[in-house]
């Protein structure tokens, strides 16, 4: 059967990875989160000592010893590096905080976007990220570019940070929400920026299922 690739890129918590994820299960696809790969590696390097500095010199010199993986769980896909389950540890504030500042980092992303590129070589793929559609896999038969309001995203992950019990005000996250979007739209590699050929998708007013639906129809011309 054909398969395909299919690139969900966009604005922080605008619902790629729910739809993503969706998706993936639909077509029975291998669904890949490619910033919880960016956050995995955020991790390591606010880890090594002195311990919560960024030193970019030591992580660019220790990208080798990084090992990043995932595995099914229960109800959510787990994140793994070097072998220990970071699920939860990568969606701490002080992740988000400092993820974009890696992410622009060119060692980085060409370590990280290697590994991508081999998780989608055999396709059958659904992969959500900012730079899918444009640097990863600009071939990608399906793209989608998903935005919504900072005001709309930020709510969002203000509700799903209350559920998972992270204590952050909704104007902390909606001013860390901003700072993403500034860093990860204006980095010199790969910036978060619209692939021409992707569909564009305004999300702040459409529910889940919504969403869902104008994804799946799009993929599903794609496969007749
Ligand atoms: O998707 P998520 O919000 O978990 O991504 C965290 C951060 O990782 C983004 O704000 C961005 O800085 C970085 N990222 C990236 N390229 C990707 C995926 C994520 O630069 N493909």
């Amino acid at each position: 059967m054909n398969k395909l690739i299919v690139a969900i890129d966009g604005f922080a918590a605008t619902g790629k990875s729910t739809q993503a994820k969706r998706l993936a299960k639909a077509l029975n696809y291998t669904y890949v989160d490619t910033g919880a790969m960016y956050r995995a590696v955020t991790l390591f390097a606010l880890e090594q000592p002195p311990e919560g500095n960024l030193d970019f010199d030591l992580l660019n010199r220790s990208l080798d010893q990084i090992q990043i993986h995932f595995e099914e769980g229960a109800e959510e896909q787990q994140t793994f590096l070097n072998g220990l389950n970071v699920s939860q540890a990568i969606r701490d504030p002080k992740i988000n905080q400092h993820v974009s500042k890696v992410a622009a980092q060119k060692e980085v992303r060409s370590f990280l976007s290697k590994t991508q590129k081999l998780l989608g070589a055999n396709k059958g793929v659904v992969m959500d990220g900012r730079d899918i559609g444009t640097a990863v896999f600009p071939q990608a038969e399906c793209k989608f570019f998903l935005t919504a309001t900072p005001e709309v995203r930020a709510m969002r992950r203000y509700q799903e940070q209350v559920q998972a019990g992270v204590d952050e005000s909704y104007e902390a996250v909606l001013a860390s929400v901003k700072a993403r979007d500034e860093q990860d739209t204006t980095r010199a590699y790969a910036p978060l920026k619209k692939a021409e050929d992707a569909l564009e998708i305004e999300v702040s007013n459409l529910t889940i299922e919504e969403v869902f639906d104008l994804l799946y129809a799009q993929v599903s011309k794609q496969l007749n």
